[in-house]
Formats: structure tokens, C-alpha cells, sequence
């Protein structure tokens, strides 16, 4: 792919990138993190304060990826870091069964109606790859439904045709995922609840599970259509599947409750992860408690893990969590009103630009994809990849020049926090009339 050469340099965070790419593939430690989608040099950052990042060659940037979710508080938020210096303090790892542990999975399931019963895990991989070997130890069937452009981790029997980096890659799947492994897969198009309706009246009583990206985001917000969720629900009910809905991404961030608290329909087992994390590598799944019974020591169904739970994750975790809820979800509702703001103010530059573009939105969720989709919008992940990339990368890189650090692909969501407040969103609005001019100039490379 051939890139504009962009006038700005970053030369500490080029040679870092350097460094890295002789010991690291592609120099990262997560694909999307390499710039490719857009080209030019990835950032190193240094330090991170409220909605703001401070890179390697001193510049500082609004924030609007907020760690792909995880930070809803804005970065070191005070009494998270309190939580964790007392955790780190009291001992950083035991081994042993630990009280906040408890307190997190209370917290989660006193939220979560449909969640009895959760195990921490360590990443949301994690927890979709063990949600679906419990649905599959549960029923005793072999076979996983999924949706195209969702993305579920890389667990390898669900990166078929997964969104996030393997979209922005334009990667069609991966290579390392045998066939045994992946055979078992049936992908759908997203919204089709015929495609559903067909693979059961295909595979009667084989189908484990449907997993499904709560309201998806990794392929940009695609919302469901309405009754699609329960459409699924119903589905599965009816032939013995379980029904898996994955809230890593809106999990304590659609919404309070995430995607379960705006659409109400209770899936077998749900997976959370990023925000409910505090930044800490820490996530889980959970659901029905019969369900849930199946799991080891329990259960038969062998689940495990040397740092689950580890202390000063869930410290972090909690501490993120209630502050979330406190007075009455008070962050949340910042939260949505920084997304309303900075998503009108990226309408208004775009339409006077003369830019085509649609906004999805899912609670206080949004991603825009630039192109002409008329009223339809985007339903599947086919609409998903017709995007004009060539103006998000020219919009992208005159953001970045001006300071405001947008998620470098696409096909993602761009993440506030609670700490987005009006001196945050007013240098947003300052950058976004230039980059809606680079976008309407942009030529396909
Ligand atoms: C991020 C994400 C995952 C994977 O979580 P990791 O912690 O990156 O392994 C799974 N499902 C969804 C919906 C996600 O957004």
C-alpha cells in the first residue's frame, strides 16, 4: 500500500519502533497497534493523565482510544491507582483464593441479571475461548455459529472471518488454524436471522452455541436489528444451544449494564473483559448457574489459570467498577455525553467538508465509517469493508498532526472516558474541520 508522506515526525517513537521490530514481530505485541491500516510510525507513548496521552518525543494527544476501551475513568485516574499501589503493596500474586475476587464477581453478578455464577479470567480471549468449551462440554455437541466481522479474541476456532485487526489487515483468516480446528465454525453474515434459522434446520442438535458480539464493534459499531438478539435467544432455546453474548468490548460501557441493560435479552452465558478490568489484564464469563455447575472443580469441564484473579487486577477492576456506579452511574452519563458531543462535532466538519459518511452508535458507542451508505447504513460486515479507507487514513494522520489520537484502522470504535471534559472535546473540535478537508481531498492510493 502507498501512503502520503505526512510532514510531522516522531523521531524517539520511530526509533523505539526500530528497536522493536528486531525483537518483535512487526514491532508491536498486538497487530492494530502497527499503524498498517494507515501507515506512518506508530506512537510510544509515555505517560497517560484524564483523556490525555503524552507520547515519546513529548507531544500530547487527546485520547479517543482509550486503551480500545478499557480506560472509561481516563487515564490514572486517582482512586484507581490508590486501589492498585494498596494491592501491589499487600503482595502482588498468592496463588490463593482472595477477597476482592469475590467482591468483583459480586459486583458483576448483582449487574448483570442473567450473570448467576462468573469465573475471572485473565482476557477476553480467555473467556470466549472457555465460554465455548463449556457450552460445548454443557450440551455435548461440537459445532459454534458465529457472525462475520465479529470478533471474539483469537481464540482459533472464531477467528474465521473475525473483525478488528484481521479486518483492518484485510486478512481472510489466519494461517496456524487447522482445519479440525476451524471446522466446526459455521460463519453467518451479521443481522440474519434466516442465515441462523437455515444452519439449524442444517444441524440439528449439533450446534453448541451461537456467540455473538453483544451490539458488534470491531468491525465498527454495527447495532443489531431490532429483535435480533432475541431472534438468536429464541433460536437456540429451541433446538438446546446455548446462547452466548460477548461483552468484552460493551461490557460496563454501552451503558451501565452494557448491551444487556438497552436490549434486555438474557443470554446462557455472557463474556466481559476491558473495562471492568481498570486497565489490568482481567476479564470473565459467566451466566446460568446449571450452566456455570460444569465447570471444574464443579464440573468436568477443565478451566484454569495461574494469575485468574489476580489481586491487583480485580483491586483495579473494583475500584473502576464502582466508581462507574457511583451516584447513581453519574460517569456513565459523561461518558455518553462526551460520545454525543465529539460524534456531532465529527457530522457537523465532515458535512461541511462534503464528506460522505455514516455515524453507528450502540448506547455510548460510536464509530464512523466514511462513504456514501445512503439511509440503510452499515448491517454487515460486506458494508463494513466497502468503506473508503483511503479518507479515514488522510482524516487519521491530520488528527494525529493536531494533537487528538484516533484508533488507527477503520473498522474501530472511537472510546471516551468520563475525564473527556470541555477543554478535551474543544481541541477536538479544533482539529476536526482540517481533517475533514484532508478526507475530502484524499484520492484512493
Ligand atoms: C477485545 C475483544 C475480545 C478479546 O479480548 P482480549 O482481552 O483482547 O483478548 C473479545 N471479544 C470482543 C467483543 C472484544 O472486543
Amino acid at each position: 500500500m502507498a501512503f502520503v508522506t505526512y510532514s510531522y515526525s516522531a523521531p524517539v517513537s520511530q526509533s523505539l519502533f526500530d528497536r522493536a521490530a528486531a525483537v518483535t514481530p512487526g514491532g508491536v505485541n498486538s497487530p492494530v497497534r502497527a499503524f498498517r491500516g494507515v501507515g506512518g510510525t506508530p506512537r510510544f507513548m509515555v505517560s497517560g493523565s484524564g483523556p490525555y496521552l503524552t507520547d515519546a518525543d513529548g507531544r500530547e494527544y487527546v485520547d479517543l482510544v482509550c486503551s480500545w476501551g478499557p480506560t472509561i475513568l481516563g487515564h490514572a485516574h486517582p482512586e484507581v491507582t490508590a486501589a492498585v499501589r494498596q494491592a501491589v503493596e499487600r503482595g502482588t500474586s498468592f496463588g490463593t483464593p482472595v477477597e476482592d475476587e469475590v467482591a468483583l464477581a459480586e459486583e458483576i453478578v448483582h449487574r448483570i441479571d442473567p450473570v448467576e455464577q462468573v469465573r475471572l479470567v485473565s482476557s477476553g480471549t480467555e473467556a470466549t475461548m472457555s465460554a465455548i468449551r463449556l457450552a460445548r462440554g454443557f450440551t455435548g455437541r461440537p459445532k459454534v455459529v458465529k457472525f462475520a466481522g465479529c470478533y471474539h479474541g483469537h481464540v482459533d476456532a472464531l477467528l474465521a472471518s473475525a473483525g478488528s485487526g484481521i479486518a483492518t489487515l484485510g486478512l481472510p483468516d489466519t494461517p496456524g488454524v487447522t482445519g479440525a480446528q476451524a471446522g466446526d465454525t459455521i460463519v453467518l453474515p451479521y443481522n440474519d436471522l434466516d442465515a441462523v434459522r437455515e444452519a439449524f434446520a442444517a444441524h440439528p442438535r449439533e450446534i453448541a452455541c451461537v456467540i455473538t458480539e453483544a451490539a458488534p464493534g470491531n468491525m465498527g459499531i454495527v447495532p443489531p436489528r431490532d429483535g435480533f438478539n432475541q431472534g438468536l435467544k429464541d433460536l437456540c432455546a429451541a433446538d438446546g444451544a446455548l446462547f452466548i453474548s460477548d461483552e468484552v468490548m460493551t461490557g460496563f460501557r454501552a451503558g451501565p449494564r452494557g448491551w444487556y441493560g438497552i436490549d434486555g435479552v438474557a443470554p446462557d452465558l455472557m463474556t466481559f473483559g476491558k473495562v471492568m478490568g481498570g486497565g489490568f489484564p482481567t476479564a470473565a464469563f459467566g451466566g446460568r448457574k446449571d450452566v456455570m455447575d460444569h465447570l471444574a472443580p464443579a464440573g468436568p469441564v477443565y478451566q484454569a489459570g495461574t494469575l485468574s484473579g489476580n489481586p491487583v487486577a480485580t483491586a483495579a477492576g473494583l475500584a473502576q467498577l464502582r466508581l462507574l456506579a457511583a451516584d447513581d452511574f453519574a460517569a456513565h452519563a459523561v461518558v455518553d455525553s462526551a460520545a454525543r458531543q465529539v460524534r456531532e462535532l465529527a457530522t457537523e466538519a465532515l458535512t461541511k467538508a462534503g464528506v460522505a459518511h455514516t455515524v453507528q452508535t450502540a448506547g455510548t458507542m460510536f464509530s464512523v465509517f466514511f462513504g456514501d451508505y445512503g439511509d440503510a447504513g452499515v448491517r454487515t460486515y460486506d458494508d463494513a469493508r466497502k468503506q473508503e479507507s483511503f479518507r479515514f487514513t488522510a482524516f487519521f494522520h491530520s488528527m494525529l498532526s493536531q494533537g487528538v489520537y484516533l484508533p488507527p484502522s477503520g473498522f474501530e470504535i472511537w472510546f471516551v472516558s468520563a475525564a473527556h471534559d470541555e477543554r478535551a472535546i474543544e481541541r477536538i473540535a479544533a482539529a476536526l474541520p482540517a481533517a475533514a478537508r484532508a478526507a475530502a481531498e484524499a484520492v484512493p492510493a
